[in-house]
């Protein structure tokens, strides 16, 4: 199968970019009320709803969320590309709803989405709440998995650009995990199964973003979401969409989510989560947190009336202003960074730092500044 061409047809064209709320998805919903059940299950601290899509009438339960942290939105989307393609009367979207129900929270915290954030209206970390289950979002999941009784959950996130796929300059743009059930980090039959998915879906999608697919960190956190449900014995595997190369709109991304999706109903649909794997799922790079958005080197610097040659680095944060979303970089790091990659490198060729008359740049700054009279960098970027 031609997997480039089956998402251009599919992609949801009504949502894009990274600031996604129920505004978005509502009107999107609606265009699958018809050839599927969707339903408002339960309501946010802020009394939105919370919705349910179900499609599939086979015996093999699939739970999905997204967006349970409000700003991580890429697998949302991936969502909605996939409904359209499990709405299709492709052969093996046909194949799939026969053998699989499937159940979607596609947004899970829309108060955190609305405010473009990771906690929800109370700010809570929803996915360090399953010990506590303080708030309505929690509980909601937990009831649905304990009335659906999937045979398989898929917990669905984004990360931060700072990960690489191992110790390496290339970005993790999706990793994996397959929770681990107690302290030991131990194998149990749920477990593996998680492991033979995720090490089915990398060996595929190895072949479309070579050497860009990490691992998480598998320390057992009962707060979190993954590792409670692994430990009441249903597999179940994190996702997490991270930077492609120039992607900040994770647009890109967003079709490595899809092919993930896709390559995981197959392993499923194949049963090709009875053999070992682990050896494969070890092979997987772990997420090494060593990126910057902005690396600039060799760059001279005067403090305290001394000059020196050194790097630093920016980051970018992002914020809503007026409902939009804008990327701001700032200044996030000082020194040698020998062991961190920029997204983005500049060789400053020695030349001489300024912003606003100073000759240094000071940490949160916004990254704006010169280097030597003619370079002018805005928002972390070199102005041509
Ligand atoms: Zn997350």
């Amino acid at each position: 199968m031609e997997y480039s061409s089956l998402f251009e047809k599919f992609k949801e064209q009504d949502v894009a970019g990274r600031y996604v709320t129920l505004k978005h998805i509502e009107p999107i919903l609606g265009k699958h009320i018809l050839k599927n059940k969707i339903q408002v299950l339960g309501n946010s601290v802020l009394e939105k709803p919370i919705y349910g899509y179900t499609t599939g009438t086979g015996n093999f339960k699939i739970l999905l969320w997204s967006q349970m942290h409000g700003n991580e939105s890429t697998t949302t989307k991936a969502l909605f590309d996939l409904f359209n393609y499990l709405d299709s009367d492709d052969e093996i979207a046909l194949c799939w709803r026969q053998k699989f129900t499937f159940l979607f929270l596609p947004m899970l915290n829309p108060d955190g989405a609305e405010l473009y954030t990771r906690e929800n209206a109370n700010a809570i970390d929803l996915n360090r709440d399953f010990l506590n289950l303080s708030q309505p979002e929690s509980q909601l999941l937990l009831k649905v998995f304990n009335d659906f009784k999937p045979d398989f959950c898929f917990n669905l996130h984004d990360q931060r650009t700072i990960f690489a796929a191992g110790k390496t300059n290339n970005p993790a743009t999706v990793s994996f995990l397959a929770p681990a059930y107690n302290e030991e980090r131990e194998s149990n039959p749920s477990r593996q199964k998680a492991i033979n998915l995720i090490a089915g879906i990398n060996e595929k999608l190895q072949q479309y973003i070579p050497n860009q697919i990490g691992r998480f960190d598998d320390a057992y956190n009962r707060n979190c979401v993954g590792d409670t449900f692994q430990q009441f014995g249903v597999p179940t595997v994190l996702f997490e969409a991270g930077h492609f190369q120039n992607d900040y709109a994770r647009e890109e991304t967003r079709k490595y989510i899809f092919y993930s999706l896709i390559f995981g109903f197959n392993v499923l649909h194949e049963n090709d989560i009875v053999n070992n794997k682990t050896a494969n799922y070890l092979n997987i790079p772990q997420n090494n947190p060593c990126f910057f958005d902005f690396i600039y080197r060799n760059v001279k610097i005067n403090y305290d009336n001394s000059e020196i040659i050194t790097n630093f680095a920016a980051q970018f944060k992002e914020e809503l202003q007026e409902n939009q979303l804008v990327f701001t970089a700032y200044i996030s790091s000082i020194g040698p960074l020998d062991d961190f990659y920029g997204h983005i490198e500049y060789d400053g060729k020695s030349a001489l730092f300024e912003s606003n008359g100073i000759n240094f740049p000071k940490i949160n700054d916004k990254a704006d500044f010169l280097l030597g009279k003619n370079s002018l960098f805005v928002n972390g970027l070199l102005k041509k």
